[in-house]
């Protein structure tokens, strides 16, 4: 219970007064978390993994991603930005990292990281942690927040195989506050402020795997910020005063966040897949025991990992061309090269590298009592002989299986289906009256009665 309240921060939220209730979002969310009630989508916290599928799929942007307010910053004397790499490979090659990082000291900050820093540290950890595990394999990386919620809630027998391993923002944060309070710096002086490519990671850094809430400051969305530095790097009267800032994120560090950036160094036999849809697919096989001899496993929500984030605005192709030519004009910066500061660290982030356990939280539970959940699943299953088995969504569920299990967990009734309304309706057990009121309430008063002759008309829903 404890671990569940500790995961129920969600970034996204539904705009009730730009919902339309079309359904899109409810179609493409891979855990089955969205149902449309009232005319508006609704999601479910407990199976939602801020995965943002259904973001982008959303016609009306109805569905928001929070953050924290941007002159939140302005409370700490010491003002940390934690960006990743690939938010620089947002920018158009006609900028420099030196005036991106300008600007961004020019929109406040008073220092700036960029996460992936800490990678050549995390990664002699990571395979550490490897040679030393005695567990059966595959070893999941921990990276993408969004599959980790994937596999406690959808596959839970596979939380033993995550590693226990701390991701690149939060020791780049452990990096920066340490290197801040070694300067005598008091700990209520520091904001540490991590820029997010996406959803998963907001709500990642408000209920972290590591049990520590708290290290950081505040989450900015990356889109937001991308905006505010690009202004100013556009505005010709007044250019950005230039810092003398040398980047020296090594190759690896600036391919991190990328596919295959992380199972390229890990050794043993290892896989990378992308894409949330293609992650469940291939974690079916897993668990179904048809996967053998995978050492690693570098799984990401994202088509292109976080080049393909959703709070990424340059095109993900793009951005990733930009951040292979960046590895290879860094290809000679080397790991514990004199400018690499955070090297210094490395004992320190070393002996707080491993994350706490990583609980379970089964998304199909249908009950607490064994015996129940198992007389609900049987229900469940016969359920579905009456149901049509087209998936037409009309029920306000995504498929007849979905809707199933709302009906065994008492939160939809069978008379919600417009095909069992029917069979209802033939045998009396139900009135047209009813059974339209019933439509009503799934897609909202009046859905049904618009005037399709006035003028215009035959230009809604294309
Ligand atoms: S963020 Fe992903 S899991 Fe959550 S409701 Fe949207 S599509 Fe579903
Ligand atoms: S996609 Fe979902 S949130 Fe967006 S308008 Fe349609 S039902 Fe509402």
């Amino acid at each position: 219970m404890e671990a569940e309240k500790r995961y129920n921060y969600h970034a996204l939220k539904v705009a009730d007064n730009l919902c339309i209730g079309c359904t899109h979002c409810m179609q493409v969310c891979p855990t089955e978390a969205i149902r449309v009630r009232s005319k508006l989508a609704h999601i479910n916290g407990t199976r939602c993994v801020d995965c943002g599928a259904c973001v982008k799929a959303c016609p009306t942007s109805a569905i928001l991603i929070e953050h924290d307010d941007f002159n939140h910053i302005f409370k700490y004397e010491y003002r940390v930005a934690l960006v990743p790499a690939v938010f620089i490979g947002q920018f158009a090659d006609v900028y420099t990292t030196n005036q991106i990082y300008s600007a961004l000291y020019e929109l406040g900050f008073t220092n700036v990281c960029e996460v992936e820093h800490s990678v050549e540290i995390l990664n002699e950890f990571a395979i550490e942690y490897y040679q030393n595990y005695q567990g059966e394999k595959p070893l999941i990386s921990p990276y993408c927040p969004a599959i980790v919620r994937l596999i406690q809630g959808r596959f839970p027998a596979l939380v033993e195989n995550i590693m226990q391993v701390r991701p690149p923002v939060e020791l780049s944060a452990l990096y920066y506050q340490k290197k801040l309070l070694n300067k005598g710096i008091a700990p209520e002086q520091i904001g540490l402020f991590y820029v997010s490519p996406c959803a998963a990671k907001i709500a990642a850094v408000k209920n972290p795997i590591s049990e520590q809430p708290g290290l950081f400051q505040g989450v900015i969305n990356m889109d937001f910020l991308y905006n505010r530095v690009l202004r100013l790097l556009k505005n010709t009267t007044k250019p950005v005063e230039l810092r003398n800032y040398k980047s020296s994120l090594t190759a690896k560090g600036v391919l991190w966040a990328l596919t295959n950036g992380e199972s390229d160094n890990m050794p043993g036999r290892t896989l990378a897949i992308d894409g949330i849809h293609n992650v469940i697919d291939f974690l079916e096989l897993l668990e179904n025991g048809e996967i053998h001899d995978v050492d690693f496993l570098e799984l990401r929500a994202c088509d292109h990992s976080c080049a393909g984030g959703i709070l990424s605005h340059a095109n993900r192709f793009l951005l990733v061309e930009r951040m292979r030519k960046r590895a290879k004009r860094n290809a000679d910066i080397k790991q514990n090269s004199d400018i690499r500061d955070i090297d210094k660290y490395k004992e320190y982030l070393t002996e707080n590298g491993k994350t706490a356990e990583i609980p379970q939280l089964p998304m199909q539970n249908l009950d607490q009592d064994i015996s129940k959940a198992i007389a609900k699943l049987q229900r469940q299953r016969k359920l579905m002989c009456f149901l049509p088995g087209i998936d037409c969504a009309a029920c306000g569920a995504p498929t007849c299986s979905a809707f199933a299990r709302d009906v065994v967990t008492r939160k939809a009734d069978l008379s919600q289906c417009v095909f069992l309304q029917r069979m209802m309706e033939k045998h009396g057990k139900l009135s047209p009256e009813h059974a339209f009121k019933i439509n009503e309430k799934i897609w909202g008063i009046n859905r049904f009665e618009k005037d399709c002759y006035r003028k215009g008309a035959e230009n809604e829903n294309i």
